[in-house]
């Protein structure tokens, strides 16, 4: 973003971690204003395949719908494709990647060809059992991205974004309560594993993501200031 302060290092890599409805999403977007990252989200990049037909949304529909984790070869290849784009050379927040060990290690070997490191792996530490309540109520503008919930955030005037004023809200395939369950299970699985992985790697932050949302934007500001500062 125009005017946002610049990372010290560059281009930085950022990782967030955490079940889904932890706000990864939510916090990305909230980074990348303030530090004008990229957020990189392997769900947006698969929901967009899937609207538009490509191959590999094709193979990702079905997958996605069930709640399970798509292949790691579509995911791998979506991703470096995206990777090679100009606007994130200044530096990306992962969020939904990696979600399983091959696809870390696929990163760090697409790194390792960049010239990259991984700045920080910050886990959004929540309760299970909030998540369904959390995820199954969310919907987002289709004009902006703002997200809102049917009990913790409507906006002033039903159906319209406060912030660009489109009515076109929309609700994700895989939100329902049924796949939850099979989503969180998917991370429990397979990707709670990595927080070990980072931590091995001496670049695990842990933050409490169950406050309030502006408390937790605070503290993965401080996280990434000090992760991109030069040594
Ligand atoms: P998300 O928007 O991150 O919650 O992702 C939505 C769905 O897309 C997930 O439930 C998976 O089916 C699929 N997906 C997103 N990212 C990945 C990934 N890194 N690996 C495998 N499947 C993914």
């Amino acid at each position: 973003m125009d005017g946002a302060p610049a990372i010290e290092t560059s281009p930085a890599v950022l990782i967030l971690l955490g079940p889904p409805g932890a706000g990864k999403g939510t916090q990305a977007r909230l980074l990348e204003e303030e530090f004008g990252l990229v957020q990189l989200s392997t769900g947006d990049l698969l929901r967009a395949a899937v609207a538009a037909g490509t191959d590999a949304g094709k193979a990702a529909k079905a997958v996605m719908e069930a709640g399970d984790l798509v292949s790691d070869d579509i995911v791998i290849a979506i991703l470096r494709d995206r990777l090679g784009d100009a606007d994130v050379q200044r530096g990306v927040i992962l969020d939904g990647f990696p979600r399983t060990t091959v696809q870390a290690s696929a990163l760090d070997a697409l790194l390792l060809e960049t010239g990259q490191k991984i700045n920080a792996a910050i886990s959004l530490e929540v309760d299970d059992g909030e998540m369904v309540t959390r995820i199954s109520g969310r919907y987002t503008c289709g004009g902006c991205g703002e997200g809102y919930h049917d009990t913790f955030k409507q906006p002033e005037t039903a159906g319209t974004c406060d912030k660009c004023g489109a009515a076109d809200m929309k609700r994700r395939a895989d939100d329902k309560a049924e796949t939850v369950g099979q989503r969180l299970q998917a991370y429990h699985a397979q990707t709670a594993p990595l927080i070990s992985y980072y931590d091995g790697k001496g670049v695990l932050q842990s933050v409490d993501a169950m406050g309030n949302i502006h408390n937790i934007a605070a503290a993965l500001a401080q996280i990434v200031r000090d992760a991109t500062r030069p040594n």
